[in-house]
């Protein structure tokens, strides 16, 4: 895209969303207002009402946000490569050991074990370097307000004035994600008043700047959720030829024994162990990829976030952290995905070639991909816009 069309894009963009601010603001101002009364009721006095609302403005791009549908559904392969990359497991080890005696304590009271709860902390927010920016009043307000799902929204709104109420956290640190997940372990404000724990006993629950706080909070919530202590959240294992996966998956469990008898092995060779509980078998790229039989402690990964793949990658960047290695069985892909050192790296190639793709930053977001798009087009590739290794290695070679 030239400059000049550029520079009128944003400036048409800026219009647009000054108008959006000036038009809505009324209308946000009777809505929130609107909502004085349902907040009493959920025991948020008018004084902290009044308080955090006055002058609010919404923030619209929340519910850009919220009616974002992905142009594709992202590979597991390409999801992995970035949340489970080597990066992420030096500074997840390097954290074990900063750490060391308050992970110690936290196993000790909630029987998680250290590498688990760094795996989720490495996930949900890179070790807390990367909160979210919205400010969670202003967000939740919005999305109260407009949008699908209000009514879910508001609860969180509320629970939100009461946690800045009670003075767990300080107002100008509570940020977040869009829809308003926050802090080192991203709970949702109702997440929040459930389960985070004052862990150092300064009497807050401080999930923005006390660590042993969101540590023994990240613990807490995979104990209630049902973790069993000492075992382990599954195995990747072998699937004996012309295996029918059909019908199985993480909630259909089975004996073990079952298992090893229908001939399904670990994936070094070794025998999977007898007594230790029902097991569902998992192939999230079908029959031809990875398989991995899960416990119960899967699903206390899964319940954090709702999703196997997210769950996959607490469960494998925890095995990284402890020294295990990659997945044994290949993604069925020609075209594997990329690390963050890969992407930040594609991306500084694409801008030697010209391409503004704003921060380079690891994450390849729209202009990343349409460059890519474009680079793909002259090299004869496919023109998907994904960063795979087939485009890095073409322009690294180029
Ligand atoms: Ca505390």
């Amino acid at each position: 895209m030239s400059l000049m069309k550029h520079a009128l894009l944003l400036a048409t963009a800026a219009l647009a969303s000054l108008a959006h601010a000036q038009s809505a603001s009324p209308d946000f101002t009777r809505c929130i207002e609107g909502l004085r009364s349902d907040a009493r009721a959920a025991r948020v006095q008018d004084e902290t009402f009044t308080r955090f609302t006055q002058g609010l403005q919404p923030d619209m791009s929340v519910i850009d946000k919220l009616n974002f549908q992905p142009e594709f559904r992202m590979a597991i392969w390409d999801y992995l490569s970035a949340l489970v990359d080597d990066e992420r497991v030096a500074e997840g080890q390097a954290q074990l050991q900063q750490h060391a005696q308050t992970l110690a304590r936290v196993q000790q009271r909630y029987g998680v074990d250290p590498a688990t709860v760094v795996a989720v902390w490495g996930v949900e927010s890179n070790f807390g370097q990367n909160f979210g920016k919205h400010p969670l009043v202003q967000a939740l307000g919005t999305l109260s307000c407009f949008g699908r799902r209000q009514a879910y929204f508001r609860g969180e709104f509320f629970a939100t004035l009461r946690i800045l109420q009670a003075g767990h956290i300080a107002p100008e640190r509570l940020v977040g994600s869009w829809a308003g997940a926050f802090g080192h372990t991203q709970f949702m404000p109702s997440t929040f008043e459930r389960l985070a724990v004052d862990f150092d006993g300064d009497g807050k629950r401080d999930l923005m700047d006390n660590t042993a706080d969101a540590l023994a909070s990240t613990a807490n919530f995979l104990d209630k959720a049902g973790w069993q202590s000492g075992q382990p959240w599954g195995f990747e294992v072998q699937l004996p030829a012309g295996f029918s996966t059909a019908g199985e998956g993480r909630r259909s469990k089975r004996p073990m024994s079952e298992w090893i008898a229908r001939g399904l092995r670990r994936v070094d060779g070794s025998p999977l162990p007898a007594q230790i509980g029902n097991a569902g078998l998992m192939t999230p790229s079908g029959p031809q990829g990875p398989a991995f039989l899960v416990l119960r402690n899967f699903d206390a990964l899964f319940s954090y976030n709702a999703a196997e793949s997210y769950g996959l990658a607490i469960a494998h960047l925890a095995d990284r952290l402890r020294g295990g290695g990659p997945f044994t069985t290949p993604w069925p892909t020609d075209d594997p995905g990329l690390s963050r050192a890969e992407r930040r790296e594609l991306q500084g190639l694409l801008v030697l070639r010209g391409h503004d793709i704003g921060e380079i930053d690891g994450a390849l977001g729209e202009r990343s991909r349409a460059a890519i798009r474009i680079e793909q087009q002259r090299l004869g590739q496919e023109a998907t816009g994904r960063g795979g290794q087939k485009v890095l290695r073409a322009l690294r070679g180029a």
